[in-house]
């Protein structure tokens, strides 16, 4: 970590602030906002293949369920901590809230390395986080979904322990991004990338850029960087010039192939050594002069050290939190556009809800509903930038949520904000 990492927590609340500020609203509204209404910390415990026993902590952070119940994901991620997880469900409290879906805010997280875990260890690790947080979480409580290093999979052993300490009652609906077998909706797995690709679309016209041989890089080769490559390409008609992982990045000006990229790192765990294009620095990736850059992987990518050099015209974060608060001033500067998190990569909690109602639906009708729901949420975002000039539309987002948020709580009788 370097000295610009910025404590995520410290940074929502700040933002939060600011906006309450703005709004000229009372501080009444940010002493709601500032905390989750709960936070539960436990100790699960796995028995390892090497027959120790280890204690690993979890996280889960309700922070507002105003709109609706508590939503978010579950990452199973070394870095996990409290503050983390506290500032991602109060992103997902105002992420809904933005996409214009009637879910409230959690998080939850586990700190653990899956990648050192047997396939019997995660399941055990998930079955345990289920039994402890199964007193917090429920289909009209608090729904949890995949993050990082999360995937359907573990989504079914979660809904089933659900079910095993439920006295045996069926209830899908306490978790989405489930496998399509078990009451998954088609289109899931892509739909963070989808909607942020969306995103793009309507940003590229505001802004006069085509899209066709548009240039991107992308941070991140997860779930949501492998799709955003993959639709960039299909989608949008882009050209992939450069990707990262955790361990190294490739360039091609030229462009990459990204579903024979993506082949390639499904086989080999890596893309610095794929074919198609040579080996580059992974910091040099975020300094290309692209037309979008798509930070897809953790947070605090983009910081006051290195955005003086980020050279990308949009920048759509599909990470949460992936440009700290003094990178935004920089980049606000340099007049880079950035599609904050709370609206880019609000796909993947869009389709969790179409999920979440049972929606018996062919991925082209997730697909349409999704490109509503961006494309709304996109144009009032950009509306209430330009009935507020000098906002940018990370400040927009959040004085637009908030403006919801306290109206849902009024209503409810929660204050007199
Ligand atoms: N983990 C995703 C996010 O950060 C999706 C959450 C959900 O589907 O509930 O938005």
């Amino acid at each position: 970590m370097d000295n610009s990492t910025e404590n995520p927590y410290q940074t929502a609340k700040g933002r939060i602030k600011s906006a309450v500020e703005e709004l000229g609203m009372s501080p009444d509204v940010y002493e709601r906002l500032k905390m989750p209404d709960i936070i539960v910390e436990a100790s699960v415990c796995v028995e390892m293949d090497s027959g120790k026993l280890k204690a690993f902590r979890a996280y889960r952070s309700q922070h507002n369920n105003a709109l609706g119940p508590y939503k978010g994901g579950i990452r199973f991620s070394p870095d996990v901590d409290a503050d983390e997880v506290k500032a991602l469900s109060m992103w997902m409290t105002l992420k809904c809230a933005v996409a214009g879906v009637p879910l409230g805010g959690g998080k939850g997280g586990i700190a653990c390395d899956p990648s050192v875990m047997s396939k019997r260890e995660l399941e055990s690790l998930s079955r345990g986080y289920i039994r402890r947080m199964e007193c917090v979480i429920g289909e009209k409580m608090d729904i949890p979904a995949p993050d990082v290093n999360t995937n359907p999979q573990i989504m079914a052993w979660m809904m089933d322990e659900y079910q095993v300490v439920g006295g045996g009652s069926y209830q899908p609906r306490v978790v989405t991004g489930k496998p399509l077998q078990l009451g998954g909706i088609e289109g899931r797995l892509d739909a963070t990338a989808r909607g942020g690709c969306y995103a793009v679309r309507e940003a590229a016209k505001v802004v006069g850029l085509d899209t066709g041989g548009a240039s991107v890089a992308i941070q991140g080769f997860g779930n949501a960087g492998r799709y955003a490559a993959i639709l960039s390409e299909e989608l949008l008609g882009a050209k992939i010039v450069a990707v990262s992982d955790s361990r190294g990045a490739v360039y091609n000006e030229d462009g990459l192939h990204a579903r024979s990229l993506a082949g390639h790192k499904e086989r080999t765990g890596i893309v610095s050594d794929y074919k198609g294009g040579t080996e580059i620095g992974r910091e040099e990736l975020l300094q290309l002069p692209v037309d979008v850059l798509y930070p897809s992987a953790m947070g605090n990518a983009i910081t006051g050290r290195n955005a003086p050099d980020v050279e990308a015209k949009i920048i759509c974060e599909l990470a949460n939190g992936p440009v700290t608060a003094e990178a935004d001033t920089v980049l606000e500067e340099k007049g880079v556009l950035v599609l904050p998190d709370l609206l880019a990569n609000c796909g993947g909690v869009i389709v969790s809800y179409f999920e979440w109602l049972q929606n018996d639906w062919s991925w082209e009708e997730t697909a349409r509903h999704l490109d509503r729901k961006i494309t709304e949420a996109f144009l009032r975002l950009h509306d209430y930038g330009s009935r507020h000039p000098g906002v940018t539309m990370r400040q927009a987002a959040y004085m637009h949520a908030i403006e919801r948020l306290v109206e849902a709580m009024r209503l409810r009788g929660w204050g007199d904000f």
